[in-house]
Parts: C-alpha cells; sequence; structure tokens
C-alpha cells in the first residue's frame, strides 16, 4: 500500500503514521519527493490489519493499494522522478550525465590519462572495472584492489566520482569503500543476495539489464535494492540477447521509456556493451538521449587495439571527445542540460 502525507505536515505527525504502520504488521519505506513525502507499507495483505483506515488521519492525503508486483521501485509509489546524488552531481535531474572509462583498469598511466580526457569532455563520472566477469576463465579477470586503489587516486586527482562493479557479495564492503556507485552486471542481475549486500552497503546501485532478462523481472530485481532501505538506484540498459550477430547484444532502447513510465528511479545506457562496436557508439548515444535516458555509460581507452578486454568497443579519447560535441544539440533537443 502508498500512504501518500500532506505536505507541511510536522516531524510528529508523520512519526504517528510510521508507528501505526508497524503497529498494523507493515515495513514503512520513506520516499521524499520535492513536493510530497510517500510512505511504502510492505507486508503480506492478506495476513496483516487492513492499512485504510489511515485514510482518515488527519495527516494522510491518500491510501492506495500498488497493483505491480514491484511496489517500491515503482511510479504508483513515487510519482515524481527519483534522483540520485553521487559526490556533488545528482542523476535523474535536468542534468544529463555521462560516465565513461576503461573496460577494466589495465594500470596507472592508462587510468589517469583516461579520467583526466573523459573529465575535460565534460564525463560527470569515472567507469573502470576492477572485477570482471569474463566469461572465460583464462581471460583478464582484472586488477581486483589494486585497481580500486588506482580509482580512488583518479577520483581524487580528478574529482569524477567512480563507478565499478561489484561481482560477489564477499567484495561488498571492499567495493564500497572506494566506489561511488555499484555496478551489478548483467551476469548477476537476478543474484538476489549479491543485490542485497550491494544494497546494504548504501552506495548507489546502477543494476544491468539481464541478458535475457524481461522488463519485469528487471524491476523486481531493483525492487529488492529499495526494500534493503536504498533508494539510490539506478537501472541499465545494455543491450540483450537476440538471433542477431552483427551487434555484440540487441541494445533494447524501447526499454528506456518503458522504465521511465513504470519507475521513477532514473534511467542509465551503455551502448559499448549494447552494440559491442565503437562504430556505432556516437549513433546509439543519440537515440539514447532522445529516448529519455538520464545518462550514458561509455567504454573509452586511449588505445582500444592493445585494450585487455573488450577492445572492439573501446573509443578512442579523441573519439570520446568528438562524440560529446556531437551529443550536444541532442541533449538540448531533449530539454536536458549537459
Ligand atoms: C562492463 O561494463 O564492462 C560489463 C562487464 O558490463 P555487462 O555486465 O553489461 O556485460
Ligand atoms: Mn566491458
Amino acid at each position: 500500500m502508498i500512504i501518500v502525507l500532506k505536505p507541511d505536515i510536522s516531524k510528529k505527525e508523520e512519526k504517528a503514521v510510521l508507528t501505526e504502520i508497524r503497529k498494523l504488521g507493515y515495513k514503512p519505506h520513506i520516499m521524499r519527493g520535492v513536493e510530497r513525502t510517500v510512505i511504502g507499507a510492505i507486508g503480506d495483505e492478506r495476513k496483516n490489519h487492513t492499512l485504510e483506515s489511515l485514510a482518515s488521519w488527519s495527516q494522510v492525503e491518500q491510501v492506495m493499494p500498488v497493483q505491480k508486483r514491484y511496489k517500491l521501485v515503482s511510479r504508483e509509489a513515487h510519482r515524481s522522478s527519483s534522483t540520485v546524488k553521487v559526490l556533488d552531481q545528482v542523476l535523474g535531474g535536468r542534468k544529463f550525465h555521462v560516465m565513461a572509462g576503461p573496460c577494466s583498469v589495465e594500470g596507472e598511466a592508462q587510468l589517469m590519462k583516461t579520467a583526466e580526457a573523459v573529465k575535460a569532455a565534460g564525463a560527470t563520472i569515472l567507469r573502470g572495472g576492477a572485477f570482471k566477469p569474463r566469461t572465460s576463465p583464462y581471460e583478464f579477470q582484472g586488477l581486483g584492489e589494486k585497481a580500486l586503489k588506482l580509482l580512488a587516486k583518479a577520483r581524487k586527482e580528478t574529482g569524477l566520482g567512480i563507478i565499478t562493479e561489484l561481482l560477489s557479495e564477499g567484495h561488498a564492503e571492499m567495493v564500497a569503500e572506494y566506489a561511488d556507485i555499484l555496478q551489478i552486471g548483467t551476469r548477476n542481475a537476478q543474484n538476489f543476495q549479491l543485490l542485497i549486500a550491494a544494497a546494504r552497503t548504501g552506495k548507489p546501485v546502477m543494476l544491468k539489464r539481464g541478458l535475457s532478462m524481461k522488463i519485469e523481472e528487471w524491476l523486481l530485481a531493483g525492487e529488492y535494492i529499495l526494500a534493503n532501505e536504498n533508494p539510490n538506484l539506478l537501472f541499465c540498459e545494455r543491450g540483450i540477447r537476440t538471433f542477431e550477430t552483427y551487434t555484440r547484444n540487441t541494445l533494447d532502447l524501447s526499454a528506456v521509456p518503458i522504465i521511465k513510465n513504470e519507475s521513477h528511479c532514473p534511467v542509465v545506457v551503455d551502448p559499448s556493451q549494447g552494440v559491442g562496436r565503437a562504430d556505432l557508439v556516437t549513433a546509439v548515444c543519440k537515440g539514447a538521449v532522445a529516448m529519455g535516458a538520464d545518462a550514458l555509460l561509455i567504454e573509452v581507452h586511449p588505445n582500444p587495439a592493445e585494450a585487455w578486454s573488450d577492445g572492439a568497443q573501446q573509443l578512442t579519447l579523441d573519439g570520446f571527445s568528438r562524440l560529446m560535441e556531437e551529443l550536444k544539440p541532442f541533449v538540448a533537443a531533449a530539454g536536458r542540460e549537459f
């Protein structure tokens, strides 16, 4: 059930509602919007008392059921779009964000050079894989904590926030110590224990869409983050597995307006894993902006031909800066600021 509070009520009145929700056997989740505070009350409605009685309370505007299987990520629960704060940046607001950096952190020179170049071109978040989910056990698995330390150094030097993948529950605390956003990769999108561990670090979580995940499953996976007391969730479309072979995956841009309709959480598009080809990245980024994405996640490498992972899809530093220039009119046409 969703309980919409009246604007301008006191903290004491709000607390009384929360106490009553708990008393009736539900767990309250507070969502604060610009104009309204909304409480998602989660519990088994067959087992617990009805919350309808709250509708008569003077501080309550409305009590309504959420019809969808996902509750807290749903736009029914939170009509205005939510934003996610990362250092001094706000994702999901008017400003359009670009997260960029190498697929994998390979060493200090590679990372610092990329970090400085993407910052100069206008990126606001630095990406870089420290723990890599590789299809083959014989491929480069990432530099691990050494890469995390380099990412932290790059943040110190550039001021860019850091996004990096969390691959296993056992690493949650360590990765959260260095990262500003935890990326959950496509292969782990329904690893529910990992999602819970990520949520509990309190860091913003970016949930990639699973390789063959339906949108409802993706939204329900996102629900695990909010249901574990972490309101800072970003969804990331990164392509799904189809029969097509001209691209590495099939980037489902229609998922962007669907998620924006269904959920209040910001949406990111990853064109790099999405198409797997550097020559297509610019076109797809323009499409993502037009479809209403809030941010992009783009792989950039000083020398893609020698990259230790995903060489074919990484942009050069110059290529990235050209892309950022080309995106400007599209970002403006979408009513966003760079
Ligand atoms: C990546 O971002 O480098 C990555 C491994 O992503 P995905 O989980 O989408 O394959
Ligand atoms: Mn990659």
